[in-house]
């Protein structure tokens, strides 16, 4: 297997052409993979010395852009009063436990789109942008159409994730992250991102191949309850080693009204 290190997006484009070719960027889902036996790329592309993949560039209405290669400790020591920004940060402080954060990077992550994984439930529940970049320029998708499936996303070959764009979200909006585990540092059962200001627009992750977007909810925990008493009689959550379906369906309720509560209570003073 080779590996190399380029300096450059253009470069890396280029190498990502060769037959089974895979970007590195933390290595903490992908080293596993390959571990596993599950993956065997010809050739590692590691997307670690490029700079135009880090750093977090607040934008003039409080949005963020997040460069691919930056890591959930990063982004998990975001201070930010407005919504969008602080669901990014709340959901990337309970990703793992601190090892994993200091090596695991938000663009690593969004193309590997584990379903029970943290980022791509706040990014939609967000309305944020995945940015992505080839040798034909670059494009950015919405990250509710970016997420297609169980580990499957609009990302064609040869593509890399070069950003996210988070926006700032509704004036005067809260964002709250409810995940529930088996244990603290263990992927999601089930998760909700909400972000809030009268109305809640939510996301629901680990509860089926891709998040589920539900927006314009109230915030009254009569409302949240029946909303997710919906959900789990419209939908066929997956069974799996960390719970059944009947154990989703019937916990997904309450979490979407824990999230929702605490985002309505608006931003950090
Ligand atoms: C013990 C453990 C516990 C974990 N717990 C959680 C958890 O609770 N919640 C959670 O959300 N995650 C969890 N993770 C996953 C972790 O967040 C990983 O960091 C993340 O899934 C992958 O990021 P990475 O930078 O390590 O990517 P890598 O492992 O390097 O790459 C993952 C995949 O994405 C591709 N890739 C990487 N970067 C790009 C890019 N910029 N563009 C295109 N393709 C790219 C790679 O080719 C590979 O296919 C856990 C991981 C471990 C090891």
């Amino acid at each position: 297997m080779e590996y190399i290190a380029p300096r450059t997006l253009d470069e890396a484009y280029r190498a990502l052409e060769a037959d089974e070719a895979r970007c590195l960027a933390g290595g903490q889902s992908l080293v596993a993979m390959m571990n596993l036996g599950l993956v065997a790329p010809s050739r590692l592309v590691s997307l670690r010395r490029i700079d135009a993949l880090r750093g977090i560039a607040v934008q003039p209405d409080g949005g963020v852009r997040i460069g691919a290669m930056t890591t959930h400790a990063e982004i998990a020591s975001l201070a930010s009063s407005a919504a969008g920004p602080a669901l990014l940060a709340k959901a990337a402080r309970v990703v793992a436990y601190p090892a994993v954060r200091a090596w695991g990077t938000i663009g690593g992550s969004v193309a590997h789109a584990d379903p029970s994984a943290d980022y791509p439930v706040a990014l939609v529940a967000a309305d944020a942008m995945i940015e992505i970049g080839s040798t034909s320029g670059t494009r950015l998708v919405a990250a509710q159409d970016f997420f297609r499936g169980f580990f499957e996303t609009a990302l064609a070959r040869a593509e890399i994730v070069t950003a996210v764009h988070v926006p700032a979200g509704p004036e005067g909006a809260g964002a709250a992250y409810a995940k529930l585990s088996l244990v603290v540092g263990d992927f999601a059962i089930v998760s909700v991102a909400a972000i809030a200001s009268g109305k809640a627009q939510l996301a629901v992750g680990g509860y089926g191949p891709k998040p589920i977007r539900l927006t314009g909810v109230d915030v009254a925990d009569s409302a949240l309850l029946a909303a997710g008493q919906a959900l789990a009689a419209a939908t066929d959550p997956p069974g799996d080693h960390r719970a059944s379906a009947a154990y989703r369906r019937r916990v997904v309720p309450e979490l979407i009204r824990r999230a929702a509560r605490a985002a309505s209570t608006g931003p950090p003073a």
